[in-house]
């Protein structure tokens, strides 16, 4: 065991879930906050390749209710990266994330990117939304989180690599000073004391009321909004807003389903959009058939009860690798759980209803294998 133990496991570790409700180390701050990102490379005509463009949209096909996003990325050798992020607040249990990023490449200003292009991979994975307000204590008796564990992502510039670089920086900073002084397995007292007036802090906070202000007033006012109170921020240091908190955890978010309609999404044409088996296929996702399984109900009867019952399997929809199903079996209803396909995103972690699904780690090694995502 070694003196000190960083956790660095990315957006809703599980160890990192368990550390937390054990120390508990959110009991100060405002609750975390999600969205699922889903992500394909693609191999380019080389007509429609421009090295180094970046594009960023937000909108359709996502109505003013639901937050998100989307970004193309144009790599060189004609690859291009193209991915949608849907805030996991959307109340609605018929909204399929997998489905709305297959729609938002049909776009006319997107699919012509695409004409005569090869998808080469797929993947998906669940960022830190939550930001500033959402930071749990960072610091434990013999440990500490950094990077995404701790969610330091800043989501108006999506991204939270340069500060998961430089929270473990200042954790390894303030451990060679313990060690330095003859320490070992106390709590690391100055890390957390000294994030947020380090480079982390300063980045993080003039975006604090984005997210807030986009789950309150919608795509439209909530991002003029957002971007004025990043304005003021940046220039004179001050919000009019304050502070504001994130209302409640996603999992709360979902409506009844009697209060929505199913959504039709479209057949995939398997040239622009796909289905989901053959986006796993591309994941190169392996787990062994026989180990014991990581995805676990914590009341399978809640599962009928509610998830069926009253939201109408949102499972089935949210999870982009089709590892939930509801199926008749015996003439009985059944909940099916594929974790073989399992992504490894942790959307399920996060978004059930009921918070009845817990992600643990499988056996060693084992799940996604992206290629050069
Ligand atoms: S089972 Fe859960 S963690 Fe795995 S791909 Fe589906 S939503 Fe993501």
């Amino acid at each position: 065991m070694g003196k000190y133990v960083l956790f660095s496991e990315g957006a809703r570790g599980s160890l990192s879930k368990q550390l937390i409700a054990k120390f508990k180390l959110d009991e100060n701050c405002q609750p975390p906050k999600f969205g699922i990102g889903i992500k394909e490379l693609w191999q380019i005509e080389p007509e429609n390749h421009k090295a180094g463009l970046v594009q960023h949209a937000f909108g359709w096909p996502l109505d003013n209710n639901v937050g998100g996003g989307a970004f193309l990325y144009h790599f060189e050798d004609n690859i291009v990266a193209v991915g949608h992020v849907i805030h996991l607040d959307y109340k609605d249990p018929y909204l399929s994330p997998f489905d709305e990023f297959q729609r938002f490449k049909t776009h006319p200003a997107i699919r012509k990117t695409f004409k005569g292009a090869k998808r080469t991979s797929f993947g998906a994975r669940v960022i830190s939304e939550g930001g500033w307000q959402s930071v749990p204590k960072l610091s434990f008796a013999g440990g500490a989180l950094i990077g995404c564990a701790a969610g330091l992502v800043n989501l108006p510039r999506i991204k939270g690599s340069h500060n998961a670089i430089l929270s473990g920086m200042l954790a390894a900073e303030k451990v060679a000073q313990a060690i330095g002084d003859g320490r070992s397995s106390d709590e690391l007292v100055a890390y957390n004391d000294s994030w947020r007036t380090s480079d982390v802090g300063k980045d993080l906070k003039p975006v604090r009321n984005v997210k807030p202000l986009w789950s309150r007033f919608g795509t439209i006012w909530g991002v003029a909004l957002g971007g004025f109170d990043m304005w003021t921020n940046s220039l004179f240091n001050l919000s009019i807003f304050g502070t504001l908190k994130h209302k409640t955890q996603d999992a709360n978010s979902l409506e009844p389903a009697a209060k929505h309609q199913k959504i039709n999404y479209e057949k995939p044409d398997n040239v622009l959009s796909f289905d989901r088996a053959s986006s796993v296929y591309l994941s190169n996702t392996n787990h062994e058939e026989d180990q014991p399984a990581h995805l676990h109900l914590n009341n399978v009867a809640l599962q009928q009860s509610s998830e069926f019952e009253i939201f109408d399997g949102p499972s089935t929809r949210y999870c982009p690798a089709g590892v939930y199903e509801w199926s008749e079996i015996e003439g009985k209803n059944t909940y099916i759980i594929n974790a073989q396909n399992c992504l490894h995103c942790k959307t399920c972690d996060i978004k059930d209803p009921n918070k009845n699904i817990n992600w643990v780690t499988p056996q060693g090694g084992e799940g996604p294998l992206y290629q050069d995502m």
